[in-house]
């Protein structure tokens, strides 16, 4: 069996659908389809994801979703209609979806529409069972998977029907709707793999696999052939945005191969992820940008027992949680992603840590990047080197190196302003 994902790209509309029936019909292996809900038709439009946030956004200002959910109305039912798809009473749902997010049933109940109403019409137009990941796939409040979801997964599967079900979302134990973070449907194919068994997790986009480098930056990046486990998750952790860095972990411990492929173009072979890779040393190069550094300083800092810890347990207080530390005798520095604090959070957040622990200074400065060249095997072959020096030749200072931490990257911090030409140079050094 396999399971087969589609992103927001492959149901934007009735055509990408019709690609969509195509694909699952060429294989009787694919019984599961996991869908998003529609994205972009082209670089001007709106994702529905966007713009069921937005009716959020409105409501909680006190006035109502109505315009922004038209938009969503629309495209709706102009794409059942293309479809020929008259049997799922998409006007009286959306009206009761629109009356709900006005009643501020929140953003996630919002957001999870579009993948609800997305795989209702797409059910309906293959002939397959719609299955709501509703009641099926159970989301802690922390966003991690429920243990629960995999045996309610295979009670509501029948063996031998072929099922759609909605990306991105689930109910918490409560009985309350609950998505994962963005890019979640990525997660919930996984969940659906893990709990079939299948043999294969297809992963359908606009792209034909996971490049070596973004052919936004490096415009003849090749595709690659094969990625491990490890090597997807540290990708996708330094700004590669193909695979949810998540959705390893549910098929992590049955080693189901993946692949990701393009719905534009199926019969390009894609990118296989394997939970083992040969170790030959590096395969792509990506960069993180919208980073924000804090910097800290004190005599001793470390002399007391715990201060790390109350350090970052202050952190967290103000909505911070660093992805990369560094630690010297008397100092630390930590990067987090800029979204996480405003401004005045972070001027706050200086100001007590100064003196609740009687810092000598503290600073946050925005505009940094994290460039990571990533390969199993990179710790043992030359590419730290041959990255480093290729930075230096395109005269790119770098902020911090990260290696050794693992045996799959290895990090460099750079300016934001610099991470293009950084990716650049390093591709040309390295491929
Ligand atoms: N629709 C959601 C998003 O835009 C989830 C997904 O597509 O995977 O993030």
């Amino acid at each position: 069996m396999i399971v087969s994902k589609f992103g927001g790209s492959s149901v934007a509309d009735a055509d990408q659908i019709r690609k969509v029936k195509a694909i699952l019909e060429s294989d009787e292996r694919r019984m599961v389809a996991v869908v998003s809900a529609p994205g972009k038709r082209n670089k001007e439009d709106q994702k529905i994801t966007d713009l069921l946030y937005k009716c959020n956004s409105l409501v909680q200002k006190g006035q109502t979703c109505r315009p922004v959910f038209n938009e969503i109305s629309k495209r709706f039912i102009q794409m059942a209609q293309k479809l020929k798809v008259d049997d799922v009473k998409l006007s009286e749902r959306l009206d009761d979806i629109r009356c709900s997010i006005d009643a501020g049933r929140g953003a996630d109940y919002a957001a999870s529409r579009g993948e609800y109403l997305s795989a209702l019409v797409i059910s309906e137009f293959l002939g397959w069972e719609f299955l709501d990941a509703e009641d099926a796939i159970v989301i802690n409040q922390d966003s991690t998977v429920n243990e629960a979801t995999s045996q309610r997964l295979a009670e509501k599967l029948e063996p031998g029907k072929r099922y759609v079900i909605p990306g991105f979302y689930g109910e918490t134990e409560q009985g309350v709707i609950k998505t994962f973070t963005r890019g979640g449907s990525d997660i919930t194919g996984s969940i659906v793999a893990r709990a079939i068994g299948a043999e294969l997790y297809e992963n359908w986009t606009d792209v034909s696999g996971i490049y070596r480098a973004d052919p936004r930056i490096v415009e003849d990046a090749e595709v690659i052939p094969e990625l491990s486990y490890k090597e997807v998750r540290e990708l996708s952790d330094v700004g590669a945005s193909v695979f949810h860095e998540e959705a390893i972990a549910p098929i992590y411990s049955i080693g189901i191969p993946i692949v990701v492929k393009n719905t534009n173009r199926p019969s390009d072979p894609g990118t296989r992820i394997l939970p083992e890779s040969a170790g030959n040393g590096a395969v792509a190069v990506s960069a993180r940008t919208g980073l924000s550094r804090i910097r800290l300083r004190k005599l001793m800092l470390f002399k007391k027992y715990g201060m790390r810890h109350a350090l970052l347990t202050m952190l967290h207080v103000f909505g911070i949680r660093p992805s990369y530390s560094l630690f010297g005798i008397d100092s630390i520095v930590w990067f987090f992603d800029s979204k996480m604090a405003s401004d005045s959070v972070c001027d706050a957040m200086c100001e007590r840590l100064k003196k609740e622990f009687g810092l000598d200074s503290i600073e946050v400065d925005h505009g940094h990047a994290i460039l990571g060249v990533v390969g199993d095997g990179t710790d043992s072959s030359d590419a730290y080197l041959a990255s480093a020096e290729a930075l230096k030749n395109a005269d790119i200072r770098t902020t911090f190196v990260n290696y050794g931490s693992s045996s799959a990257s290895v990090l460099f911090g750079v300016k934001e302003d610099d991470a293009a030409d950084a990716v650049k140079a390093v591709y040309k050094a390295l491929f």
